[in-house]
């Protein structure tokens, strides 16, 4: 790429150009170091016009385009490959609140706007806006909706596809589709918006959302639990829907070996609880009158399950402080597992009523052929959505060991999504598939899905230079 092909671009938009390589850099690798790329260029525009003429210029140039947000995705969508010939596409200036309608409860975003200044926005109105993940500090509404981001409140409120009504998109071409529409009723044809969310960047460029936002809780509470095993947690799971209703808002499950990693790598952590479990349940009430009427709520449940025995003990939060430190237990598994040395996960979905056969299937399945590796089983219980996680033996965390390790994530993927494919389930439930799970995905889907696929692509980016070689293969990239 010859520099005044690119001074032509950098005159064509306002916002930043970056070519230096110093600059560069932290835009071409992902969060978790997976992934290093190159490219002629990053670009950020600080408007939509802006985003359509960077699209414009890298079609003219034959430039594949790679729509980034907060870089904080985990698998790998948001890196360009190592050729050198991508332009990555920062959407992190496209950050401004446009519009909040209380009476239509939504609120206008741009892309580059973080989730959790979105969520501030929403409070300070008196609204929430409930998608809620551990990232939401650096993950931005464009990735959310490209990625269909879940996290812990799906069970009451939906994923990122269910709360987005409207989209601004930059398509292949460059050109600015309004789509901005507040509408919960919109019956006019195909449903574009619903095709560019979960595109991880492949079909256009996400610029703008209108949201769907909701009341305020008046109260939450937390409730940590003892369960004898998953099959329990689920007797509990419609127990406490049946009870509760849409004020159950999250229901996540841990295995012992998480909390026990937790303990471990974050000072402040304790089992709130006086004895150990092999699993733990992790609860959130939310509503409408007080706190204390919440906590009554879950005391008459845990009663009612304690009698049952799904569950053998329970600690309640009574401050917002407790109240965050049991939400912490759950919330750090992820980082805790990654300071104890190398990992092998799969983020994956299961019919809910299938979830604690496919656990002790596949549990068994993976002990039989490699009995070393501990399991770190944890997820979102209420969406059916289970981070079915493993790490190295406690004495093998050595560096000598770490080969061996790594030599067994493709057999043991191959085992753990043909089990997720034989209960009925999918690869990916909320991360996407990027690079990670591309090729694998499409051992997964069949013909007919797949070809379907490629004419959306086609039909839509006919040059192959969105975001090329994430979510479908290289050859139908
Ligand atoms: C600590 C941690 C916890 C997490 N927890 C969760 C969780 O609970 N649930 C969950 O779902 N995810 C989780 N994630 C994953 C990640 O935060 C989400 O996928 C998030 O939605 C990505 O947003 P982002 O802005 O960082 O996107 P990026 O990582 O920048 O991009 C992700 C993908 O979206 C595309 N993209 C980004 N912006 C746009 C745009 N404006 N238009 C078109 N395409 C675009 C990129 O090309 C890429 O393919 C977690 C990640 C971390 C690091």
């Amino acid at each position: 790429m010859d520099d005044a092909a690119l001074d032509r671009l950098g005159a064509g938009f306002t916002g930043r150009l970056l070519t230096a390589a110093d600059d560069m850099a932290p835009f071409l690798t992902d969060w978790r170091r997976k992934w290093t790329g190159r490219a002629v260029a990053v670009a950020q525009p600080d408007s939509a016009a802006g985003v359509a003429a960077v699209v414009r210029w890298c079609a003219e140039h034959g430039i594949a385009v790679v729509p980034q947000g907060g870089n904080t995705g985990l698998s790998g969508g948001a890196t360009p490959d190592t050729s050198g010939r991508a332009l990555v596409l920062s959407l992190t200036r496209l950050n401004k609140v446009r519009a909040l309608d209380p009476i239509n409860n939504t609120i206008t975003v741009e892309a580059g706007v973080t989730l959790q200044q979105v969520q501030e926005a929403a409070r300070e109105a008196g609204r929430l806006f409930p998608l809620s993940l551990a990232a939401e500090g650096t993950c931005t509404i464009g990735g959310n909706l490209a990625t269909n981001a879940g996290g812990v409140q799906v069970l009451r409120y939906g994923n990122a596809r269910e709360l987005c009504l409207g989209l601004e998109v930059v398509t292949a071409q460059g050109e600015v589709w309004d789509g901005l529409r507040g509408l919960r009723k919109d019956n006019t044809g195909y449903d574009l918006r619903d095709l560019y969310i979960g595109s991880e960047g492949t079909l256009g460029v996400i610029t703008a959302a209108v949201l769907k936002l909701f009341p305020l809780p008046a109260a939450q509470v937390a409730a940590f639990v003892a369960v004898p095993g998953p099959a329990a947690a689920l007797a509990l799971l419609q127990l406490a829907q049946a009870r509760l209703g849409a004020g159950l808002t999250a229901f996540e499950l841990m295995s012992d070996t998480c909390i026990a990693l937790v303990e471990k790598h974050v000072d402040a952590a304790r089992l709130p609880l006086a004895e150990r479990s092999p699993w733990y349940v992790l609860l959130e009430v939310s509503d409408n009158v007080d706190e204390a009427h919440a906590s009554a709520a879950v005391e008459g449940l845990l009663e009612q399950a304690m009698e049952q025995a799904l569950v053998t003990d329970a600690a309640l939060s009574s401050s917002l402080a407790q109240f965050q430190a049991l939400w912490a237990l759950r919330e750090d598994i992820s980082e805790s597992q990654g300071a104890e040395g190398r990992t092998i996960k799969h983020d994956i979905a299961l019919p809910i009523s299938r979830i604690a056969d496919f656990i002790a299937a596949t549990d068994a399945a993976i002990q039989s052929q490699w009995p070393e590796p501990r399991l770190v089983v944890f997820g979102h219980l209420g969406d059916g959505n289970l981070h079915y996680n493993l790490s190295p033996a406690a004495d093998r965390l050595g560096a000598e060991h770490a080969e061996a390790f790594t030599a067994l994530e493709a057999p043991i993927n191959r085992c753990v999504h043909d089990a997720v494919a034989a209960h009925g389930g999918s690869i990916s439930a909320e991360h996407g598939l990027g690079v990670l799970r591309r090729d694998e995905a499409a051992r997964y889907k069949s013909p007919t899905e797949r070809a379907l696929m490629q004419a959306i692509k086609q039909a839509l980016d006919p040059h192959h230079l969105m975001n090329p070689a994430k979510l479908l293969p290289l050859e139908n990239a």
